[in-house]
């Protein structure tokens, strides 16, 4: 491609809505648009980095056994109310109404389709395994969306869906799709993490995110230091050793008093207690229920573990006035000692046997010193209710837990019955038994890939694709337009290297070489072939690799080779 027909215009100032790295260069580099909040226009460049992410995807997923079909963005209502979905999934799903008043929306997600498509055709059991995939565009009307195709409204996806005779036979198909991603995310050139993930609603099934290292990614996850255990710290299980329980009894509780101390932080250095000698207590409402849940004072409540424990379909912190009705006093004074009306009081294990703790009195301005669990309160029920962190022991092997941040490229997840029993899903098997499908889906983000590729890999200057995600393999640079020994050097090795099979950016522009060399850096290519009159008097160019390593003279006879070489 000649860059002077080429449609990619490189801006040199930083968008200002820009929050993240690759928003702000795939923007400058020329790769997208913004069309809408979350909604963006893939640009030449883009659009062939996102084919060239889709063509991975399809490869790998055909590799797998996966059969790519293409389905409806815009879906009739009654499927989803079917599957119970029409009413629960809220407002991040675009709704619409056809000229005779029924009622589609745009697909966020396909199981219901797909699991329409399978009910109708397939009746028996011969006809499974069956995996279907898709590469195609979804909507979902995120609240916030952010960080360019980080988390867009409008979003490419690649969804895949598997139907089993048996728990099985699924399991198999959810580890053939879980090889299948490992060499996804490992061709794609980024550097991911497998994590366990929490598996929502259906307990019991299996669920792996991909996770791209990044320091701008949205999610937190641990990996073990030892073991190969790595979760999402939402899903993260922790085994809290019990710590003080044979300690002697405290002196007896004391109230003093804290004027306008609130939070942990500040009675901590008003009162000169450790923060983990607190006992934290959030007044939570449960499905309309209020719960007192107790955490040491250094620890983070996890709303999924607590969720999962109560069996619970929303869960909040409680209104000021809710925390006022039970305590009596302010949000901030809260305490286990003397609490008023609770369904019930939970705490996380790390709170069991602990003694000397520091509580809120249930009173404005004040404290409860020498507070002992079991003897100055009860509690109903222990469990493992806080967020992992840094440092926290492994679950598996009792190794360092260490924190990272997670970019979600991917997600698998064992669906089980869910969709084949509210939609009858069913099979005949060999005894001509009537069966539900056991299925799993699996998705990956396709566009999330092009961002979660830059956020791992640039620096100060542009974008360093990954070779395998690069717009083009290699990039000539003719320094002096004006010179035809090196206007015709730039074509001939420009002809020669597509020839020989690469796909090639020629900076034919009349630009200064500077503003040449910075757009290269700019977009990243992972190769540049720069041509000046002086090199050609001495027949060589100079190449450089867009990340590491130098300047290096390449005789123009051996170019090709030393390309194709590069690239290998
Ligand atoms: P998230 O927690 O990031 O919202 P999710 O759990 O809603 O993700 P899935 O429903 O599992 O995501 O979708 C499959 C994949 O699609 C995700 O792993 C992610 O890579 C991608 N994806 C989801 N939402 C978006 C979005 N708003 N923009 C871009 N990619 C997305
Ligand atoms: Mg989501």
């Amino acid at each position: 491609m000649r860059m002077t027909r080429l449609h990619a215009p490189t801006l040199k100032e930083d968008p200002k809505d820009a929050e993240v790295t690759s928003h702000r260069l795939l923007v400058r580099g020329g790769f997208i648009r913004k069309l809408a909040a979350g909604i963006y226009d893939y640009l030449p460049l883009g659009h062939r980095v996102l084919r060239k992410i889709q063509e991975i995807v399809r490869e790998e997923m055909d590799r797998a056994g996966g059969q790519e079909v293409f389905l409806p963005a815009v879906q009739p209502a009654e499927l989803w109310e079917e599957s119970g979905r029409w009413g629960k999934y809220g407002p991040e799903l675009l709704r619409m109404t056809d000229r005779k008043g029924a009622d589609f929306c745009f697909g966020p997600t396909h199981e219901e389709v797909i699991v329409d498509l399978v009910r109708r055709d397939v009746r028996s059991w011969r006809a499974l395994p069956l995996n279907l995939y898709q590469i195609q565009t979804k909507f979902r009307d995120e609240i916030r969306p952010r960080a360019g195709l980080m988390r867009g409204r409008e979003f490419m996806m690649k969804d895949a869906y598997s139907f089993d005779v048996d728990d099985a036979a699924a399991n198999e198909s959810y580890d053939q799709m879980y090889e299948a991603y490992q060499r996804i995310f490992t061709r794609c050139g980024l550097d991911f993490r497998p994590v366990e993930a929490d598996t929502g609603a259906i307990g019991g099934s299996r669920s792996h995110e991909f996770q791209v290292l990044a320091d701008s990614g949205e999610d937190a996850i641990v990996s073990c230091d030892t073991c190969d255990y790595a979760a999402n710290t939402e899903q993260a299980e922790l085994t809290q050793a019990a710590v003080t329980e044979t300690a002697a009894d405290s002196a007896p509780r004391e109230l003093v008093s804290t004027p306008n101390q609130r939070t942990i932080d500040e009675v901590s250095a008003y009162l000169k207690r450790p923060a983990s000698s607190f006992i934290k207590t959030l007044i939570v409402d449960v499905d309309g229920a209020l719960h007192a849940v107790l955490l040491r004072g250094d620890h983070e409540l996890n709303e999924i573990k607590l969720g999962k424990l109560l069996d619970a379909d929303h869960i909040g912190m409680a209104s000021e006035e809710a925390v006022k009705s039970v305590t009596g006093a302010p949000i901030g004074f809260a305490g286990p000692v003397g609490i008023g009306d609770v369904e019930s009081i939970i705490a996380d294990n790390a709170v069991r046997g602990l003694r000397g703790g520091v509580t809120g009195a249930n009173a404005a301005d004040a404290h409860l010193l020498n507070v002992d669990e079991g003897r100055d309160f009860e509690v109903s029920q222990f469990a493992d209710l806080r967020l992992a962190r840094e440092g926290d022991a492994c679950p598996r092997c009792g190794g360092r837990l260490r924190e990272h941040r997670g970019i979600e490229v991917g997600h698998v997840f064992f669906l089980g019955t869910k969709y084949s029993d509210a939609m009858r899903c069913n099979y005949l098997d060999e005894n001509a038994v009537e069966r539900p499908m056991v299925m799993g889906c699996y998705g990956i983000g396709v566009s999330r890939i092009m961002a979660a590729a830059i956020e791992q890999n640039h620096d100060e200057n542009g974008i360093v694709w990954p070779k395998p995600l690069a717009p083009y393999d290699v990039t000539i640079l003719p320094l002096q337009m004006n010179k035809d020994d090196v206007v015709e050097a730039a074509d001939s090795i420009y002809e020669e290297l597509r020839s020989a099979g690469l796909s090639v950016l020629l900076d034919d522009r009349k630009e200064r070489a500077g503003s040449k060399f910075k757009d290269a850096e700019l977009i990243g290519i992972p190769l540049r072939i720069a041509i000046g009159g002086r090199g050609l008097a001495e027949g060589v160019v100079e190449v450089k690799p867009r990340q590491g390593g130098d300047v290096e003279k390449v005789p123009l006879a051996d170019i090709v080779s030393y390309v194709t070489e590069f690239l290998a």
